[in-house]
C-alpha cells in the first residue's frame, strides 16, 4: 500500500468449523487478505485453507484484546485488507464491539461478514427444527452464568419459562445450572434436550440425545465437556411424532401473496 493509507478490518464468521461452511464472501476476503487474526485453534482451518500465499497468520488464543486490537490497527497500515476471523458469528459472544471500538477510534474503516453460527450448526446436525408451527415461534440465544455475570432478568429459569427453543452456548461445563434452572422453571423429567460437540467438524462432531434426567450422564459417557452446543426445545424429536400442525406457507388450502390455494 502507498503510504498514508490504511487498510480496512473484516470480522469475518468462520462458520461453526467445517471450512466449507464459511460464506462466499468470507473466503473471498480472506482469498485477499494481507493479515489475519484467527480465534484459537477452532478456526484455523479456513484461515490456512483460503488465505494467500505471504498473508500474515497470526493465532489470538494467547492474546489480550489490547493486543488483538494493536496488532489489526498495526497490519492495517500494510495491508488493505485485514481480517479477524471468529468461530460461528461474529455478533454472538464474540468480543466485536470491544475490538471495534478502538479501531473507529482510530478512525479505521471495518465491517462485518455473517457466519453460520453454532446454534444452527448444531441442530442442522441433529436434522432437528428451532420453530414448528403451534408448538413454538421463538428462539432463544443465552448462557448461564459463569465467570460472566447475567443481566437481571435473564437468569435461564426465567427465559425457559417461555417454553421455548433454547440455544445454550459456553454452558458444557455447568450443566448442573441448565438442569436446575429448567426444573425450576417446570420442564419435566423426559423433555427431550440435544447436545452437539464440534457440530460440523469433519470427523468430530458428536450428537447426543437425551432428556432433562439423564442428559448430563450421557455427555459424561460421551466424554462432551468442551465446545458443545445445549438445545432444550419442545421441538426436539418432531420427525417422530404421530401428528405435526402443518406449516400454514405450503399447506394446498393457505393463499398467500406467491401461491392461490388449491381446492
Ligand atoms: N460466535 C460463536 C459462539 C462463540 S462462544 C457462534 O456463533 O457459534 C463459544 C461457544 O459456542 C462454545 O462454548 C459452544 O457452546 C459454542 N460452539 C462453538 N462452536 C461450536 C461447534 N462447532 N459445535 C457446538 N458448539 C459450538
Amino acid at each position: 500500500m502507498t503510504s498514508g493509507q490504511t487498510g480496512k478490518v473484516w470480522f469475518v464468521g468462520a462458520g461453526p468449523g467445517d471450512p466449507e461452511l464459511i460464506t462466499v464472501k468470507g473466503q473471498k476476503l480472506l482469498a485477499q487478505a494481507g493479515a489475519v487474526l484467527f480465534a484459537g485453534s477452532l478456526v484455523d482451518r479456513a484461515a490456512t485453507l483460503y488465505a494467500p500465499p505471504g498473508c500474515v497468520i497470526r493465532d489470538s488464543k494467547d492474546m489480550t484484546l489490547e493486543e488483538m486490537t494493536a496488532w489489526l490497527i498495526d497490519q492495517t497500515r500494510a495491508h488493505a485488507t485485514v481480517v479477524r476471523l471468529q468461530t460461528g458469528d461474529p455478533g454472538l459472544y464474540g468480543a466485536l464491539i470491544e475490538m471495534a471500538r478502538p479501531l473507529s477510534a482510530e478512525g479505521i474503516e471495518w465491517a462485518v461478514v455473517p457466519g453460520v453460527s453454532s446454534a444452527m450448526a448444531s441442530m442442522a446436525a441433529a436434522g432437528e427444527s428451532m420453530t414448528l408451527p403451534e408448538v413454538t415461534q421463538s428462539v432463544i440465544f443465552t448462557r448461564v452464568e459463569g465467570r460472566t455475570p447475567m443481566p437481571e432478568g435473564e437468569d435461564l429459569a426465567s427465559l425457559a419459562a417461555h417454553r421455548t427453543t433454547l440455544c445454550i452456548f459456553l454452558s458444557i461445563t455447568l450443566m448442573y445450572k441448565v438442569e436446575a434452572a429448567l426444573r425450576a422453571a417446570g420442564w419435566p423429567e423426559d423433555a427431550p434436550m440435544l447436545v452437539v460437540h464440534k457440530a460440523s467438524w469433519p470427523g468430530e462432531e458428536k450428537i447426543l440425545r437425551g432428556t432433562l434426567a439423564d442428559i448430563k450422564q450421557r455427555c459424561r459417557e460421551a466424554g462432551v465437556a468442551s465446545q458443545a452446543m445445549i438445545v432444550a426445545s419442545p421441538t426436539l424429536g418432531a420427525l417422530h411424532w404421530e401428528s405435526l400442525v402443518r406449516s400454514k406457507l405450503y399447506d394446498p388450502t393457505f393463499t398467500h401473496r406467491f401461491r392461490k390455494a388449491s381446492a
